[in-house]
């Protein structure tokens, strides 16, 4: 493997969430019945004409300045012809050799590691309608016995992201799709809804000899939107090709379809893949003309990114770098950790509790951060709790445990369930002083020297107590009544 080093890039769709679409005043909608919110123009009937959606082009400047491209002060509209039956004018308007952005940079982090990926472009196009085949067992084509077409999602903005094969391994390659799809939610242009579509990607993949600066020929996985599958997709392509190239063979450009059952890449029936889409300039509108002032303004109104949030977090908070990233990667999750400090408890302590109990209970419910019964203020609440002794850290996991099945405020819980911690050292006192009595020998070892039973003893008592001691206090009493 040593030998080859791979060479991974990507191209990746985004949908906005514009309220209408690219070119005509339909609404942009999930989940309606299907060809509710068509007319003239997104159905290509003749004689209707484009109009350009000016929050596309603010949204589309949003995700290029971000990802530190230029914005170029014209961009034009092309056609791209190609006939399919979920494009109905027989071409989609998209952009080709004069992009609205260029030369842009995208940072991500793989482990502690910032790695760099040049992008070459990102341009403004139209959606496609949905095709539903029917019948068959796949949902595919190949076996379907009819086709239904959506015209709802056709002419939704489209925005394409090109990144150049600057992506050395599949968990780089996965680890830039999140980050990115976490920037594009950032921005408030996209939710990047997964099962809709919303965000799915093309990636290219070659292999070259380890130090060498020319690329090998390359194969593609087209359409996906499942980040494990194209890591597995991925993974599975490198031995493919390493096996080829050492028997001496030559990798053919191909379309590869990734199966996830077997875990394997085929080629796809290799169709029309010279493509000639006979780009011209779509005559139907102008040149988008993006002032200087314009941009700044935009730039001026960016909210913070990921990656400036997350250098935040390790400065303000004092996190670590993979703590910064679980807090502060997502803007929901940033969101509903920084409520829980604004209640004033220890940011470090806040830091854990919610990603320890807090992000185990999301995973498990599946809602998402700041939804639900347990609020930031709960949270805070609870680490309070934690924070000034009234309960341990032990009995604090019960308490939010019952502040998700009883959707209670912690501190009604803890009086409710009698969890306070027992930081009286009268009461406390008596205990060691009972289990002192009751286990004579172990007294006997410590007084001879063996004096790590320390923890025994500290052990018993907290199991006396059912764990709502405070630990602290019944190490210094055991310690002392053991010298007295
Ligand atoms: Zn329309």
């Amino acid at each position: 493997m040593s030998a080859w080093e791979p060479v991974i890039g990507l191209e990746v769709h985004v949908e906005l969430d514009t309220e209408t679409k690219m070119f005509c005043a339909c609404a942009v909608t999930k989940g309606d019945p299907p060809n509710t919110h068509t007319c003239p123009v997104c159905l290509a009937h003749p004689g209707a004409l484009p109009v350009i959606n000016q929050r596309a082009v603010e949204y589309a400047a949003r995700i290029a300045l971000a990802l530190n491209c230029t914005v170029r002060p014209v961009s034009v509209f092309h056609r791209k012809n190609y006939f399919y039956p979920d494009l109905p004018k027989a071409y989609q308007i998209s952009q080709y050799d004069q992009p609205l952005a260029v030369e842009g940079r995208f940072d991500y982090w793989v482990g502690d590691e910032v790695l760099s990926c040049r992008i070459n472009r990102v341009h403004m196009e139209e959606d496609a309608a949905k095709l539903i085949h029917a019948g068959g067992e796949s949902g595919r084509i190949a076996g379907s016995d009819y086709s239904m077409v959506d015209f709802n999602r056709g002419g939704t903005p489209l925005i394409e992201i090109v990144g150049e094969p600057d992506i050395p391994s599949p968990e780089a390659a996965r680890e830039f799709l999140q980050q990115l799809r976490s920037l594009v939610i950032g921005l408030g242009v996209s939710e990047c809804n997964m099962e809709e579509g919303q965000i799915r990607w093309d990636a290219n993949i070659s292999l070259r000899a380890a130090g060498s600066d020319e690329l090998g020929t390359r194969t593609e996985l087209k359409n996906m939107n499942s980040f494990r599958f194209l890591q597995q997709a991925l993974e599975s392509e490198i031995p493919r090709q390493v096996a080829v190239l050492e028997a001496g063979g030559t990798i053919d450009q191909e379309t590869l379809h990734f199966d996830p059952e077997t875990g394997a890449t085929s080629p796809l029936r290799s169709k029309e893949e010279a493509h000639d889409y006979r780009y011209f300039p779509e005559p139907d509108l102008v040149p988008v003309v993006t002032e200087p002032p314009w941009v700044e303004k935009i730039a001026a109104t960016q909210p913070e990114l990921p990656a400036a949030r997350m250098a935040r977090f390790m400065a303000q908070y004092g996190l670590s770098r993979y703590d910064a990233g679980v807090l502060g990667g997502g803007t929901a999750m940033a969101r509903f950790y920084e409520d829980v400090v604004a209640e004033g408890v220890d940011a470090k302590l806040a830091a854990n509790w919610t990603m320890g109990e807090y992000l185990a209970h999301l995973n498990e419910s599946g809602l998402e951060p700041g939804r639900g019964h347990v609020t930031a203020g709960r949270l805070a609440a609870l680490v309070r709790l934690v924070q000034d002794g009234t309960i341990s850290g032990t009995a604090a996991k019960q308490v939010f445990a019952l502040m998700v099945e009883e959707r209670g405020e912690p501190a009604a819980i803890v009086e409710q369930h009698g969890l306070a911690q027992v930081s009286d050292a009268g009461e406390l006192e008596n205990v060691v002083a009972r289990v002192l009595a009751d286990n004579p020998g172990q007294v006997e070892q410590y007084r001879a020297g063996k004096e790590q039973l320390v923890g025994y003893f500290v052990g018993q008592v907290m199991k006396a107590t059912q764990g709502k001691a405070n630990p602290k206090l019944v190490s210094e009493l055991v310690s002392k009544a053991l010298k007295g």
